[in-house]
C-alpha cells in the first residue's frame, strides 16, 4: 500500500492485506503465547506474546501514526497507560496533575504519592497563578487532561508544553475524551499521549485497554521494556478488536459530535436546564482554546438540572434511549449522574469545589438517530420537573 500519512486513511488501512501467509485482507489475529526460535540463539521478531506480540504490535504502530509519535505501547486498561507514563519518575521527582483529572487517575496518583513513589502537585491548569507556583516548585513531569470530565473544561496544551520545556519538564496528555481523530497532543508540544482505549478509540464497549504513545522511539523503548517487566502490556484478542474499532473511528466521531453540538445547542434553550457543559459551544469557558487546538469538539457533554438531585432522579428514571451506564465514547448513547456514579467516592465538599453539582448529568452521545435521541432527551426533561411547582415553604 502506498504511505499516506492522513490519519483518515491510516485508521481506516494501517494493516489492510499486509499477510503475506494466505492474502488475507483483514488483519489477521496472533493468540500465539510463545514463537519459533528459527536457530540456536537466535530468536524471531516475536518470542513470547507478553514481551511482544504481532496483533499487538499492530495496534501499537496505528495508535503511533495517527497521534504522529515515533512509538506506543499497549496495556491492559487505561490505568495501566497512566501508571507507564508516570513509572519512570523516582522518589525526589514531582509530577502536576490537574485537580479535576478523571477519578482513577486521581486515586492511582495519590496513592503513588502517599507511598512515596514520587511527589504530586494537584493544580487547577486553568488558573495561570496556581499553574506558574507549580513550575516554580521544578517538576518532573506535567500530566495535561482536556476536555476534563465531566465539567469539560479546556487547556491550552501548547501554552502549558511550551512553560514545561523552559522548565525543563516532560509533558504527558490524556487524550481519551477527543481520540487522535479530534486533538494531537504531540503536534502541540507533548512528549507522550495517553488513552484509555476502551473509549472512542474501540468505541463498542467490549474491550478494556490502554496505550501510551511516544514522541520519540528511545522512550517507546523504555516504557516497552517496563510494560513487560511488570506484565501489563494487553492482549491479542484485545488489540484485534481495537484496530477493528479504529477503522471507523473517524465516521463514528464525526457524527457523534454533530448529534452532540445539536443536542447541547437544544439543552441551552430548555427551561429545566440551568447550565450546558460543552466546548462547542461560545457560551462555553473553552470555545476559544478548543477552537485552536482541536479539530472537533467532540461528543461528550454534561449539563445541570434546575432541580437538583430529584430532577437527576426522574430525569434518569424517564429516559429510554440514553442507558444509564459509566464509560463513554461507544456507539451507544449514555447517561450518567456524576454525583452518584463517577465521582460518587470524592467527599461532597470536594465535590461541590469542583464544581460537580447533584444536578449535573453527563452524556456520550452515540450514533442513534438524532431525532430520536433529542426526543428521548425532551421526555425526560419534561418528567423531571416536579408535578406542581415547587412553592417556598411558610416558616
Ligand atoms: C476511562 C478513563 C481512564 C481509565 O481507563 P480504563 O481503560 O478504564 O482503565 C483514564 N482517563 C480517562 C480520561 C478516562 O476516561
Amino acid at each position: 500500500m502506498a504511505k499516506s500519512k492522513d490519519p483518515r486513511t491510516i485508521a481506516a488501512r494501517k494493516g489492510i492485506a499486509a499477510d503475506t501467509s494466505f492474502g488475507a485482507v483483514a488483519p489477521p489475529i496472533h493468540l500465539s503465547t510463545t514463537y519459533v526460535f528459527p536457530e540456536f540463539a537466535q530468536a524471531g521478531a516475536h518470542d513470547y506474546s507478553r514481551t511482544s506480540n504481532p496483533t499487538r504490535s499492530l495496534l501499537a504502530d496505528t495508535l503511533a501514526d495517527l497521534e504522529g509519535g515515533e512509538g506506543a505501547v499497549v496495556t491492559s486498561s487505561g490505568m495501566a497507560a497512566v501508571d507507564l507514563a508516570m513509572s519512570q519518575l523516582r522518589c525526589f521527582d514531582l509530577l502536576i496533575a490537574p485537580h479535576d483529572c478523571y477519578g482513577g487517575t486521581h486515586r492511582l496518583l495519590s496513592a503513588r504519592r502517599d507511598m512515596k513513589h514520587f511527589d504530586v502537585l494537584f493544580v487547577d491548569q486553568g488558573n495561570p497563578e496556581q499553574l506558574e507556583e507549580a513550575f516554580a516548585a521544578s517538576p518532573t513531569m506535567i500530566f495535561i487532561e482536556t476536555p476534563s470530565n465531566p465539567l469539560m473544561r479546556v487547556v491550552d496544551i501548547r501554552a502549558i508544553a511550551e512553560r514545561a520545556k523552559r522548565a525543563g519538564a516532560r509533558v504527558a496528555v490524556d487524550n481519551t475524551f477527543l481520540s487522535p481523530a479530534l486533538q494531537r497532543p504531540l503536534s502541540l508540544g507533548a512528549d507522550y499521549v495517553i488513552h484509555s482505549t476502551t473509549k472512542y478509540l474501540n468505541g463498542h464497549s467490549d474491550v478494556v485497554g490502554g496505550a501510551v504513545v511516544c514522541a520519540k522511539k528511545s522512550e517507546a523503548e523504555i516504557f516497552s521494556g517496563w510494560a513487560n517487566v511488570i506484565g501489563t502490556t494487553g492482549s491479542a484478542f484485545d488489540a484485534y478488536l481495537t484496530l477493528r474499532g479504529i477503522r471507523t473511528l473517524f465516521p463514528r466521531i464525526a457524527q457523534q459530535q454533530q448529534s452532540a453540538l445539536a443536542i447541547a445547542k437544544h439543552l441551552e434553550r430548555c427551561p429545566a436546564v440551568e447550565r450546558v457543559h460543552y466546548p462547542g459551544l461560545p457560551s462555553h469557558g473553552g470555545h476559544a482554546i478548543a477552537k485552536a487546538q482541536q479539530s472537533g469538539f467532540g461528543a461528550m457533554l454534561s449539563f445541570e438540572l434546575a432541580g437538583g438531585e430529584d430532577a437527576a432522579r426522574r430525569f434518569v428514571e424517564n429516559i429510554r434511549i440514553f442507558t444509564l451506564a459509566e464509560s463513554l465514547g461507544g456507539v451507544e448513547s449514555l447517561v450518567a449522574h456524576p454525583a452518584t456514579m463517577t465521582h460518587a467516592g470524592m467527599d461532597p465538599d470536594a465535590r461541590a469545589a469542583a464544581g460537580i453539582t447533584d444536578g449535573l448529568l453527563r452524556l456520550s452521545i452515540g450514533l442513534e438517530a438524532e431525532e430520536d435521541l433529542m426526543e428521548d432527551l425532551d421526555t425526560a426533561l419534561a418528567a423531571s420537573r416536579p408535578a406542581r411547582p415547587l412553592r417556598k415553604k411558610r416558616a
